[in-house]
């Protein structure tokens, strides 16, 4: 099968690997129906993280698809359900799975797909995929929906419903605040905070494109350079850049929320002082995607949510290496493998 490789910053291509196959009684096999990039791969590209040495690599860690082949052991998936494939790699029963920290998996420790950092686990623009503990890892995908739009339900569309949902339980007319930058994970974020949250949702970016779609998506939309709000009950750091990260931290009301979800590489300066005057939850650490993807799954189901908005564009498989490294991959490009 083909295994798309990054090669180095600006270098992708497709090389030939040996199918996976079956290895434990809980594993299945999943054949992509349409993968997408997370935020994460394109600095990947860009030759903004230190992945950049450890070339070639399988690159990729978002997809839905179809499961081609079970375990003995595996009940909950069955071959031929159309399924979201979490992008950690967890048993689901440890610890820390069982408190819902599936990225902290005890068992498993940092796997994942489509990133060189423990074990080989392959990528999801793989042609195949192997997924241990695959009643765990794999969510169905609700019958009626069109799985293209949810490539991303693996990580940064359930980061959405994550980053908002628990942290607004209990407030009345919460106000969320959304620092966007990366890519696609500020405007899933906007998406579950207008129509699932039905907060009162401001984003801030500086990119026309992205701005229209949270426009569409029913924020406020404003210019991160022009005047701020300073009073959210939640503020969402989707940026990378640490002077937006400064800016959502004091955007909040007292004992207000702020999560990061964007990675910060090196060491960011942070004024505590005003942290501690103001009372500041903050949170800042990866997504913990299997528990969420089910809740974002019920709310597209139930049309409430709209992750059509946020694709870019849809592309064939072909085009994988071009559309990436050209000189405009789109926020969310999505890459069809197999017609649903
Ligand atoms: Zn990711
Ligand atoms: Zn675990």
């Amino acid at each position: 099968m083909r295994s798309l490789m990054f090669v180095k910053p600006g270098e992708l291509r497709f090389d030939e690997v040996d199918e996976p196959v079956l290895v434990d009684p809980t594993d299945a096999l999943v054949r992509p129906i349409a993968s997408t990039t997370c935020d994460l791969d394109h600095h990947v590209i860009a030759d903004k993280t230190p992945f950049s040495p450890f070339g070639p690599f399988p690159l990729g860690h978002e997809c839905v698809g179809t499961v081609v082949a079970v375990g003995d052991e595996c009940t909950a998936v069955s071959v031929g359900d159309k399924v979201g494939v979490a992008w950690h790699i967890a048993c689901g029963t440890c610890a820390q799975c069982s408190i819902g920290h599936p990225a902290r998996c005890l068992v498993h420790g940092d796997a994942q797909y489509g990133l060189p950092v423990n074990g080989q686990w392959g990528g999801t623009f793989d042609e195949l995929i192997r997924v241990p503990f695959a009643d765990y890892n794999l969510a169905r995908l609700p019958n009626g929906v069109d799985p293209i739009h949810l490539a991303s339900i693996g990580d940064n569309f359930a980061l959405g419903w994550e980053t908002v949902m628990p942290a607004i339980e209990g407030i009345d007319a919460p106000k969320v605040g959304v620092f966007g930058g990366t890519g696609s994970i500020g405007l899933y974020t906007v998406d579950v905070a207008v129509h699932c949250a039905k907060a009162h949702t401001v984003y801030y970016d500086d990119d026309p494109v992205r701005m229209a779609v949270a426009e569409k998506l029913g924020a406020e939309v404003h210019d991160i350079n022009g005047k701020r709000d300073k009073d959210f009950h939640v503020a969402v750091d989707a940026s990378c850049d640490p002077d937006t990260l400064r800016k959502a931290l004091l955007s909040v009301v007292p004992e207000g929320t702020v999560n990061s979800v964007g990675i910060y590489f090196a060491d960011v300066t942070l004024p505590l002082l005003s942290l501690y005057q103001r009372g500041v939850n903050f949170h800042n650490g990866k997504g913990m995607a299997r528990p969420n993807m089910t809740p974002t799954l019920q709310a597209v189901a139930d049309g409430t949510l709209h992750p059509e908005l946020v694709t870019s564009g849809i592309y064939p498989w072909e085009q994988i290496p071009d559309v990436l490294t050209g000189p405009n991959p789109g926020h969310k490009p999505i890459f069809i493998l197999d017609p649903a």
